[in-house]
C-alpha cells in the first residue's frame, strides 16, 4: 500500500495545490460552489481544468479569404443595414473591408442596436463563418463598435475555451485561470510540482509539467489550433502521458490495497475437480489448463485472488469458473456466480446444476425476478452455510443477502460492468477481516495496451485457443431485399437435417416492439417454410415457455428458431449451422459476434447470413466487412475501438469506467506500455509521488483506491 506523502518537497506557500481558489480575486461564496461543481477547490485545479477546444482571435482575418465553417475575428465598415420580413423578423448587416463583404445576422435586437449599425461603423466581430445567399455570414457574432483610426489589440494568445457548468461564463474562467497562470510564473516550477522526477522526465522525454500547463491554457499566436484539437500538440501530450499515469497508479493502488487483504485460504485436494474433469465429455484445451492452473494457486493463497479472464466466445469459460468453484467448495467455502442479465446468470444456472448436482452440491438461484417463499429458502440456504453455491445477477448482492463464509466472487462481466462495480462487490463479500477471492471473466477481448490501463486492477489471464471440432462460421453481408434467396437456403439446411437461427432486431427500445417484430417474423417464415417446424423466443416469454423452446430446439423438435437477440448468450445447439440476422447494421461488433457464435459449435460448415437494410453508412459497411472477414475475436475488438472508440466499445461513459481530462485511449494507447514503465519506476523510487499526482488528476474519485 502506497503511503501518503510525507515529504513534500515544494514550500507551502508557492505550493498551488495548498492554495484555495477562494483566495482569487472575484471568487466568492457563489463562485466557490460553481467552481466545486465543475471539482476545482484549489488553484492548482483550476490549472488542470484544461480547456476542451481554442479559438483563434489573434489576427484580424480579410474578409476575402474566409471559408465556411472558419471561426474567426474580421473588422469591418457597415455597408447596409436593414430589417427583412419573412418568416421571422430579422435584421441584415452587410460589412465589409476592401476585400470583401460579410453579413451579420440576428434574429434578436432591439431599436438601439438597430440605430449602432449607421453606414460607416466600423465593427470588429468574431463568430463562425456560415454560406448565404449573397455573402458569407456570420449569426449573432460577438462585435463591437471600434473608432477608425484607433489602434484595436487582437489577443495574445489563442483562446481557450474550457467546459463549464450553468452561471460559469467563459470570462471568468478565463479570468480566474489568468490569475492561476499568474500564480504559477510567480511560484516558478515549484508552483507546480512535476512529481515525475529530473530522471524519470529525462527517460520518458517529458517536458516539465508547468510548461505544458502554461501552453494548452495560452497557446501563443503561432500554435496551430488543429493540432492543438486533434489533442496531439506535444504540450498535450505531455498531460495525457501523466494523465494516463494518474490513472494507472490509482488502479494499481487499489490494488495494492486490495492484496493487502486477507483472504481464505482454500485448498482442496482435488477430488472435486478430479470428478468433475472425469464426468466432462471433452478435455480442457492447453489454454484452459493453463488458466485453472493460474487461479488454482490463486485461490491457494492468504490474499484475495483479482483476476481477469479474457476468452473469446465460445473459448470455454464456463468450465473454467466451474473448476474455481470447486476448489472453493472442497475448501469449505460459499461462492457467488454473478451475471449482468437474466437470461444468463439462468444459463449459467442450469450449467452450474448439471454439472454439480451429480457431485452433490446443492445450487442456489437468486434472481429479480424470484419473490416471495422461493427467495426466502435461497436467502436461507446461503446464510447457513447449507447452500455452498449461489447463481444470480446482482441481486445477489442486495441488502439482505448474507453468506456464512462467502470466499469466492466469480463475475461474467460480459463487457458490462465498470471498475466502480467491480470495486462495489468486493466491498459486499467482506466477512470480517477476509474479503472473499474475485474472478472477472470477459467475452469482450480487449487489446494488451488497453488491458493494462482498463485493468491495471486486475491479473489477467487469457483463454486464447477454441476447443478442437470447431468450424469458422462463414458469413456474407447481403442487402435485405434478397431476402427470398435466404429463406431458400433456410429450407436447403433444414431439409438436410441442419437447424438454423433467424434473428430479428429493432432499433426501438421497447421490447414489446422488438418481440412483436419477432412474432411477425416466425408467422412469415412459417407461412413460406410449410414444411419446417419453427419456434419462437423472446424476452416477454415466461422462463419456463422459454426454456420449453430452447429444450424444443436443442432436441432437434424445431428447425427453425426465431428469436430476438436474448439468444445472444445461453444457447449452445451445435446441430444449428445457420444464423441469419436481420438489420445487422444495428447491432455492434461484439454483439454480432457474440450472435454468430452461437453457431459453428459442431464440425459442420456453417454459415451466417448478416442482412441489411440499405443503403448503408461508410462506417456500417466497414463494421459488417470486419466481421465478415475474420471470427478472431481480439481483431474484431480491436477494428471495433477503431471505428467506435474505447467509450462506446466498453461502455465507459455509462459506467464512469475512466472519465479522462485530455487523454484519449484510442488516440493515445501508445504511450501506454511508456506509461507503465514509469508507473513501475516511481512505485518502487518514489511511492510517496503517487498519491498526490492521482490527486491532481483524479481528485475525490482518486480516493477510491484509499480502501
Ligand atoms: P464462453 O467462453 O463463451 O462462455 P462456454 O463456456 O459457454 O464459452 O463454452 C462453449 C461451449 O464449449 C460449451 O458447450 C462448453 O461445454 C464447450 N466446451 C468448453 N470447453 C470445451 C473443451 N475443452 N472441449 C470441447 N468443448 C468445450
Ligand atoms: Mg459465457
Amino acid at each position: 500500500m502506497i503511503k501518503p506523502h510525507t515529504d513534500v518537497p515544494v514550500a507551502e506557500s508557492a505550493d498551488l495545490q495548498s492554495q484555495p481558489a477562494t483566495q482569487l480575486r472575484g471568487v466568492g461564496p457563489r463562485a466557490a460552489q460553481r467552481l466545486a461543481n465543475l471539482g476545482i477547490e484549489t488553484v492548482q485545479d483550476l490549472l488542470f481544468h484544461l480547456p476542451m477546444r481554442y479559438q483563434d482571435r489573434t489576427r484580424v482575418v480579410p474578409m476575402g479569404s474566409l471559408r465556411p465553417g472558419d471561426e474567426a475575428v474580421i473588422e469591418g465598415a457597415v455597408d447596409l443595414a436593414e430589417i427583412k420580413f419573412g418568416r421571422k423578423r430579422m435584421l441584415l448587416v452587410r460589412i465589409s473591408d476592401g476585400t470583401g463583404a460579410l453579413t451579420l445576422r440576428f434574429f434578436h435586437f432591439n431599436a438601439n442596436q438597430q440605430a449602432g449599425f449607421a453606414r460607416g461603423v466600423r465593427l470588429r466581430c468574431y463568430g463562425e463563418v456560415r454560406p448565404g445567399a449573397v455573402t458569407l455570414e456570420m449569426i449573432h457574432p460577438e462585435y463591437r463598435r471600434v473608432e477608425a483610426g484607433a489602434i484595436e489589440e487582437v489577443e495574445e494568445h489563442l483562446t481557450p475555451i474550457y467546459p463549464s457548468t450553468e452561471g460559469m461564463h467563459q470570462l471568468t474562467l478565463r479570468a480566474l485561470t489568468d490569475q492561476a497562470l499568474e500564480r504559477l510564473a510567480q511560484a516558478g516550477d515549484a508552483g507546480l510540482h512535476d512529481w515525475l522526477p529530473p530522471e524519470l522526465l529525462k527517460q520518458f522525454k517529458l517536458s516539465s509539467i508547468a510548461a505544458a500547463i502554461r501552453y494548452v491554457h495560452r497557446p501563443p499566436p503561432e500554435a496551430s489550433v488543429e493540432s492543438l484539437e486533434a489533442g496531439r500538440h506535444p504540450a498535450q501530450q505531455r498531460l495525457v502521458f501523466e494523465e494516463l499515469l494518474a490513472h494507472h497508479l490509482s488502479l494499481r493502488q487499489l490494488r495494492y490495497a486490495a492484496k493487502a487483504q486477507r483472504a481464505p485460504v482454500l485448498t482442496g485436494a482435488g477430488a472435486l475437480h478430479n470428478t468433475f474433469l472425469a464426468s466432462l465429455p471433452f478435455a480442457l484445451t492447453a489454454a484452459q489448463r493453463r488458466v485453472v492452473a493460474e487461479i488454482e494457486a490463486d485461490l491457494c493463497r492468504d490474499h484475495p485472488m483479482l483476476r481477469l479472464v479474457q476468452g473469446d466466445v465460445g473459448s470455454g469459460k464456463t468450465v473454467v469458473a466451474a473448476l474455481a468453484a470447486l476448489q472453493a467448495i472442497e475448501a469449505g467455502a460459499q461462492v457467488a456466480v454473478m451475471a449482468p442479465t437474466e437470461l444468463l446468470a439462468e444459463q449459467h444456472y442450469r450449467n452450474f446444476q448439471s454439472w454439480l448436482a451429480p457431485l452433490g452440491i446443492e445450487v442456489a438461484w437468486l434472481s429479480g425476478k424470484i419473490k416471495g417463499k422461493a427467495r426466502e429458502a435461497a436467502l436461507g440456504a446461503l446464510a447457513s452455510g447449507a447452500a455452498p453455491i449461489a447463481i444470480g445477477t446482482h441481486a445477489l448482492f442486495q441488502e439482505d443477502v448474507r453468506f456464512a463464509r462467502l470466499g469466492l466472487v466469480i463475475v461474467d462481466e460480459q463487457h458490462r460492468f465498470g471498475v466502480h462495480q467491480r470495486l462495489a462487490l468486493r466491498d459486499k463479500g467482506k466477512q470480517g477481516e477476509l474479503r472473499p477471492h474475485q474472478l472477472t471473466m470477459t467475452a469482450t477481448p480487449i487489446p494488451r495496451t488497453l488491458a493494462m490501463t482498463l485493468y491495471a486492477d486486475l491479473d489477467a489471464s487469457i483463454i486464447d485457443e477454441l476447443p478442437p471440432g470447431r468450424t469458422p462460421v462463414q458469413t456474407v453481408v447481403i442487402p435485405d431485399n434478397r431476402r427470398p434467396e435466404i429463406v431458400e437456403r433456410v429450407r436447403q439446411a433444414c431439409a438436410q437435417g441442419r437447424q438454423a437461427y433467424w434473428v430479428c432486431t429493432l432499433i426501438e427500445e421497447s421490447e414489446t416492439l422488438q418481440c412483436q417484430a419477432a412474432a411477425d417474423s416466425a408467422a412469415q417464415l412459417a407461412e413460406a417454410l410449410p414444411e419446417l417446424r419453427v419456434g419462437l423466443v423472446h424476452g416477454r416469454l415466461k422462463p419456463r415457455e422459454k426454456e420449453a423452446v430452447m429444450a424444443a430446439f436443442k432436441a432437434r423438435e424445431l428447425d427453425l428458431l426465431v428469436a430476438t437477440t436474448v439468444i445472444e448468450v445461453g444457447v449452445d445447439v451445435p446441430n444449428a449451422s445457420l444464423m441469419i440476422i436481420e438489420n445487422a447494421e444495428r447491432l455492434g461488433l461484439a454483439q454480432l459476434h457474440q450472435l454468430r457464435g452461437r453457431v459453428g459449435r459442431g464440425a459442420t460448415q456453417s454459415s451466417c447470413v448478416l442482412l441489411y437494410h440499405g443503403p448503408l453508412s461508410e462506417q456500417a459497411r466497414a463494421r459488417l466487412g470486419v466481421l465478415r472477414d475474420t471470427t478472431d475475436g481480439f481483431e474484431i475488438a480491436r477494428r471495433d475501438l477503431e471505428l467506435r472508440g474505447p467509450g462506446e466499445v466498453l461502455g465507459t461513459r455509462q459506467t464512469g469506467l475512466l472519465s479522462l481530462r485530455i487523454a484519449d485511449l484510442l488516440r493515445d494507447q501508445d504511450q501506454l506500455p511508456a506509461v507503465e514503465r514509469a508507473a513501475e519506476r516511481l512505485l518502487t523510487e518514489y511511492p510517496d509521488h503517487a498519491p498526490p499526482l492521482i490527486r491532481r488528476w483524479l481528485g475525490d474519485a482518486g480516493r477510491y483506491g484509499e480502501v
